[in-house]
């Protein structure tokens, strides 16, 4: 990691050369150091300063007390560890929070979504690694007693690495992870899946 900056840039240089290209050529000049600072940014999941905090409310704070699903869905951008190139789609998350509980702040969600992102994944491990990571939030027994009944997450995402290259059919992929009801109750689980299906 510990790079200098101009040595990144050689690096991206280097790519250039190998693919056939003059990176002395004008509209090439600063393309490395472009390509670092964008690097910076897409792939700060390695900087765990970076991990977003999930922020938690005691179910019932705002005066309602929730007991049904609560959802949300957005979208998401990675890169395929196999080849460096992005997947990318769409999300959707869903959990009923115990009535004594907590709730998440769902804003953060989509924040946790692009954090486990911003390196390169598959799409089974970026899955497990949101999910997880939301659940334990709401499962650690110092803050709270009362686990959510349910949690589901569920990932549709396009593989460019299979869409671009060979028989260029469209290379579209689903990942889903399941707790509490959803995974043991199929009547809930119709209820996720009727959701995500509307
Ligand atoms: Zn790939």
């Amino acid at each position: 990691m510990g790079y200098t900056k101009k040595e990144k840039e050689e690096v991206v240089k280097k790519m250039l050369e190998m693919i056939g290209e003059d990176p002395t050529r004008e509209g090439l000049v600063g393309t490395p150091d472009r390509v670092v600072r964008m690097w910076k940014e897409i792939f700060r999941g390695y900087n765990k300063k970076e991990k977003p905090k999930v922020t938690i409310f005691n179910n019932g704070h705002d005066g309602i007390v929730y007991d049904e699903m609560i959802t949300d869905t957005g979208n998401f951008y990675s890169h395929c560890e196999h080849h460096s190139v992005p997947f990318f789609g769409t999300y959707h998350f869903a959990y009923i929070p115990h009535s004594n509980g907590k709730i998440l702040g769902l804003s953060k969600v989509a924040r946790v979504v692009d954090y486990f992102s911003a390196k390169l994944q598959i799409q089974e491990r970026l899955t497990h690694e949101i999910v997880n990571y939301l659940w334990t939030v709401l499962c650690n027994k110092k803050i709270c007693k009362h686990p959510p009944l349910a949690m589901a997450f569920r990932m549709e995402g396009e593989h460019l690495c299979k869409t671009m290259r060979g028989v260029k059919k469209k290379g579209t992929m689903t990942t889903t992870q399941l707790f509490g009801s959803f995974k043991d109750d199929p009547l809930a689980r119709s209820e996720f899946m009727k959701w995500v299906n509307r």
